[in-house]
């Protein structure tokens, strides 16, 4: 196996010389900075319903996540609010996520990187949470009018079974911040190639299973190294 390193990054080498490539593409904090957002949402709670219930919220937040291992906004918000019994809860609440530039809060060159990606193959968005505030955050960055296909999921590893049904025959590249979810990805289908992008919180994450992927590159904007002779590994 040749490692080719640059900076953090390297590839196995392996040469991927199907005609036909899909990308799948993780959003929070692959393409947009999830933990920056997270901090607007903090801020604004905060001024909104002050220290002590913004703690309450984001309990709320943990509760919910721990038992539906989701991210739903809306229903974190009107579960808050139920216990609160106010009638505006819901709307001001509501308002807080409405009101957020998601386009403010894309990575550097993430539009570039998905322009050129689609010239290697299909790019599909690959991300899970709830239907209308995730839906919403990749509409209103951009990122849905610069690829091929959305795939929202309540949790996408569940998922990537019927992808690769659908998509028989093509090469799959899974780019993803979450090496955790790359690796589970790979266990099961090795054929796919797996691309970590060390951005974001889970970027701390003890890496010592890195070499089990197929790449990993410090940022997004690193993959517009790919037209990189040392990194064709997508070419047609
Ligand atoms: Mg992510």
């Amino acid at each position: 196996m040749v490692h080719i390193q640059y900076s953090n990054c390297y590839t196995n080498g392996k040469e991927l010389m199907e005609k036909r490539v899909v990308i799948f593409i993780d959003v929070d904090n692959t393409l947009l900075n999830n933990d920056h957002i997270k901090d607007e949402i903090k801020k604004s709670l905060i001024r909104v319903l002050g220290n002590k219930e913004a703690n309450h919220f984001w309990q709320h937040h943990e509760e919910f996540r721990e038992y539906k291992k989701l991210v739903d906004f809306p229903n974190i918000i009107h579960e808050y609010c139920a216990e609160k019994h106010k009638n505006t809860c819901d709307l001001t609440l509501s308002r807080i996520f409405e009101n957020i530039e998601f386009s403010h809060a894309l990575y550097p060159k993430a539009i570039e990187v998905l322009k050129y990606l689609k010239t290697l193959g299909k790019v599909v968005i690959f991300t899970e949470g709830d239907s209308i505030y995730q839906r919403r955050k990749i509409e209103q960055s951009g990122l849905a009018s610069f690829v091929d296909g959305i795939t929202l999921y309540e949790h996408k590893l569940e998922h990537v079974g019927e992808l690769t049904k659908k998509y028989e025959g093509y090469k799959i590249v899974i780019i993803e911040d979450k090496s955790d979810t790359l690796l589970k990805i790979k266990e099961q289908f090795p054929a796919i190639f797996a691309i970590e992008v060390c951005q974001g919180h889970y970027a701390t994450i003890d890496h010592k299973e890195h070499s089990k992927l197929d790449m990993t590159v410090d940022s997004i904007s690193d993959l517009m190294n790919f037209n990189d002779k040392r990194l064709n590994i997508l070419s047609l």
